[in-house]
């Protein structure tokens, strides 16, 4: 930078020395103001720049700390499901054997009480194998079997299977199917799980004597297959939540579930390249549609991303 002398010199072919003189200190007080300025704004970029790096270390640190927390929770979800089913084992085998036991004719109160201790033993299990796919889907540590699925057949085990179930409240189920729907590429156990997902909230959420229907077809590359009730219904601020883990709606007089069914239904879909949705009307009844491609559209990669938890409970 050319000094006051220096600028002064410059400008002395000015006809007023004096005029020269102040013309010259003008300029290098510019100068100087603007050598400031830059100065000051580089100082406050390394202060920013500064307080940035130690932003972004803290915010490390808290990603590697809730890391950490979520591993050692899949840990724990993993090896409670195992040691209680070990118990659980025990529980049911012996009601069994108390059923044997006690002949075809048992009282009243004898199978009150081994129904009851059986049924538990059965929500506890499935809470468990809930627990266990949600701690595998959350670690990322969950693979899918695909194989041809002829998806009729699936739904009609599925509807045997809870069939009991609806007839203990008088519900009928019906089933419609496009028998020519081709093989769909899919895991069956898993589209199991999501069929028996639906079909039992369908019988739990509808009343005595309502009706169910599953229905499925091929529409272009796609299978689909829906689930309908005529139930309670869910609102239209619950189904924004409906797929959410842990989320579900207290209703009166329904056993209460864990709020992983449909959040694990989804997850499972999503794994096949598929999706669900629900229409729903309060008082009237829910219809869940999935839609899958006819041929898997991912790999049967581990996967995992169960959707976010429920929030506003
Ligand atoms: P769970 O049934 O174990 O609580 P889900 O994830 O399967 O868990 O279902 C979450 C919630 O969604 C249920 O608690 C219930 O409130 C609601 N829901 C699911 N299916 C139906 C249905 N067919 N009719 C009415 N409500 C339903």
């Amino acid at each position: 930078m050319l000094g006051a002398q220096g600028l002064k010199a410059a400008f002395s072919r000015y006809a007023d020395p004096a005029l020269a003189g102040s013309a010259a200190f003008a300029l290098a007080a510019t100068c100087t103001t603007a050598w400031l300025r830059r100065r000051d704004a580089k100082l406050r970029e390394a202060a920013v720049n500064a307080e940035l790096r130690l932003a972004n270390e803290r915010l490390q640190a808290t990603v590697e700390e809730l890391e950490r927390s979520d591993r050692i929770k899949g840990e724990f979800l993993n090896t409670v499901s195992h040691d209680l089913r070990i118990p659980l084992t025990t529980i049911t085998g012996y009601a069994e054997l108390l059923e044997d036991r006690t002949g075809p004719d048992p009282s009243p109160d004898q199978r009150e009480a081994i129904d009851a201790i059986l049924a538990a033993a059965e929500r506890m299990k499935r809470l468990l194998d809930d627990l266990l796919d949600f701690a595998r889907m959350e670690a990322g540590r969950f693979r899918l079997d695909l194989q041809p699925v002829a998806l009729g057949e699936l739904v009609r085990e599925a509807i045997e299977g809870i069939r009991p179930l609806a007839s203990r409240k008088h519900q009928t189920i019906e089933a419609r199917g496009d028998p020519n729907l081709p093989e769909i590429e899919a895991d069956s156990g898993r589209l199991v799980q999501v069929l028996n997902n639906l079909l039992s909230n369908a019988v739990k959420f509808t009343g005595n004597g309502g009706r169910i229907a599953v229905t499925w077809r091929k529409e272009g590359d796609q299978a689909i297959f829906s689930v309908s009730d005529t139930g309670i219904g869910i609102s239209r601020r619950d189904q924004a939540r409906l797929f959410s883990k842990f989320f579900r709606v207290d209703h009166p007089g329904s056993d209460a579930g864990h709020g992983l069914g449909l959040a694990i239904s989804k997850a499972l879909i999503e794994a096949h390249g598929g999706t669900v949705r629900v229409q729903s009307e309060p008082g009237r009844g829910s219809t869940f549609t999935v839609r899958l491609p006819l041929k898997a559209s991912r790999s049967p990669e581990p996967t995992g991303g169960l959707p976010p938890e429920a929030t506003g409970r």
